[in-house]
């Protein structure tokens, strides 16, 4: 079954349980300034699920692209290690509000999997939260899941968009890709090796979290579901990654004769199939490239790429000649991808050409460092030199150094990054007081910006 039956077959399948299919949004979040990037389906709901929106309907559907690359929620760090994670990804999602709960949460997702997928009820295990004895009830005795492949968990079992907002208990679905690959059950040792892949995660929406940790009830228990479209294709296509879909086929082999690799499996070319995906969907949903907020974040994904491609071999701007095989396999979903091709590629190249210039000496600079280096950790001032001199985020320096099996001194960079601010208050006074008076005449919107900047310093050095 190709993605796009799969999606299909979703959102047909909810469409006659009553729900009423919503188009994806965009992934910068409306009016949102404690999320970076849409990272859920439920996040254009937001408002409906603490009862300050109502909608036309109480059940919807939606295929959501989201963003995962920052904030609560960031995958950056996993992709190309993991089988299962992407910084770009669809997130598949049924909801209601205040209208179903539990029971018929679960029996909707049971069906869709073991009748319409026709999955096999023994490759799929469960696991509800701790203390949610309703929801172990139901799946034990009304769905008839054996106990064997059951489990309760805690944190896990506990879902929230981010620091505050919605949230609640939750019941996850895992699938079991086979003895070949090694792993273990969730909740025991190894469950984090993708043997058993999380496929569909459904939130019993019950709280708002206040800035200080308090769960204030919601106005009504509502339900909100995501499953990865790239994870149940896997399942759907019988292959273990998600990096072996049919999605991504076209743009790994793009990928590869773009950088002239001749290794089909480099793991470098699953980083880039990946990133294409992630900074051509955020520069069509009109974040541009730049040194703050959203827009670093997506230079940070861009440089990544980059960087891969460089130790492919590849030595000239090649990333940007992949947004035409993206369009080619996403258009028919995303039209926007073909309308604004031009637009993308544009901007993917301008950064090609300024990151161009400096890759290469940096990469020299970071090899001799490792080569002198005594221990396992890249000092700070390495770090913040190749990020301030060679356009390196230290993200990037970190993926390299866990390549060779090293990782960078955060706390050294964040002092050497200190020491630089110090001095350039020290240096300009007066551009100091100019921004602080900026600062209090523009105070409502200033925050919000502040909030993401110190979001994105802190994505990528260290994992939610
Ligand atoms: P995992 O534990 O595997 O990181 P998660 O629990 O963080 O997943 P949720 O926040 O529950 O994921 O998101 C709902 C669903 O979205 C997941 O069950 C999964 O199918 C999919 N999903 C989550 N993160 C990713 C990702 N980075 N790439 C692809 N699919 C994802
Ligand atoms: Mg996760
Ligand atoms: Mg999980
Ligand atoms: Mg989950």
């Amino acid at each position: 079954m190709k993605s796009a039956d799969i999606r299909q077959a979703f959102l047909d399948y909810f469409t006659r349980q009553g729900h009423t299919v919503v188009p994806s949004s965009s992934l910068v979040p409306a009016n949102d300034p404690t999320l970076l990037f849409t990272n859920a389906g439920m996040n254009q709901f937001k408002d409906v699920f603490l009862g300050r929106d109502k909608r036309a309907y109480n059940r919807a559907a939606s295929s959501q692209r989201c963003v995962r690359a920052g904030g609560k929620h960031n995958d950056l760090e996993n992709v190309g290690y993991t089988a299962r994670h992407h910084t770009f990804f669809e997130m598949l999602g049924n909801f209601s509000f205040g209208d179903y709960f539990k029971r018929e949460a679960i029996r909707f997702a049971w069906e869709f999997l073991t009748v319409e997928m026709k999955l096999p009820a023994e490759r799929l295990w469960v696991t509800v939260h701790v203390s949610d004895d309703e929801a172990a009830d139901i799946w034990l005795k009304e769905m008839g899941v054996s106990a064997e492949r059951f489990s309760r968990l805690d944190e896990d079992n506990f879902w929230q968009m981010g620091d505050t907002g919605p949230c609640g208990p939750c019941t996850e679905i895992f699938y079991d890709h086979g003895a070949d690959v090694p792993g273990g059950p969730p909740g025991s040792p190894g469950d984090d090796l993708d043997r058993y892949i999380e496929i569909w995660n459904l939130v019993f929406m019950q709280y708002d979290r206040q800035p200080d940790g308090e769960l204030v009830p919601l106005p009504k228990p509502s339900v909100d579901t995501g499953m990865g479209l790239e994870r149940i294709a896997a399942v759907m296509q019988g292959v273990h990654s998600n990096y072996e879909i049919d999605l991504f086929q076209a743009l790994l082999a793009a990928a590869a004769k773009a950088t002239g690799t001749s290794d089909p499996d480099a793991k470098s070319l699953r980083v880039i199939a990946d990133h294409i995906r992630s900074a051509s969907f955020l520069i069509s949903d009109g974040v541009i490239p730049s040194n703050e907020g959203r827009g670093y974040v997506l230079r940070r994904i861009i440089r990544r790429a980059l960087r891969h491609g460089h130790k492919l071999g590849c030595e000239k701007p090649f990333f940007h000649t992949l947004v035409a095989p993206l369009a080619e396999q996403m258009g028919d979903a995303y039209p926007e991808l073909r309308t604004q091709q031009a637009r993308i590629e544009k901007a993917l190249l301008a950064e090609e050409e300024q990151f161009g210039r400096t890759l290469a000496q940096g990469m020299k600079v970071l090899e001799q460092a490792v080569a002198s280096l005594k221990g396992t950790v890249i000092p700070g001032e390495v770090v913040f030199t190749l990020y301030d001199t060679h356009g390196f985020p230290p993200d990037l320096t970190a993926d390299v150094a866990r390549e060779k099996g090293l990782s960078i001194d955060e706390a050294g960079f964040e002092a050497a990054m200190e020491a630089q601010r110090q001095r350039a208050r020290g240096a300009d006074a007066f551009a100091n007081d100019y921004s602080d008076r900026l600062q209090i005449e523009g105070e409502t919107t200033f925050s919000g910006y502040e909030l993401l900047d110190d979001q994105c310093r802190v994505v990528g050095l260290y994992r939610d």
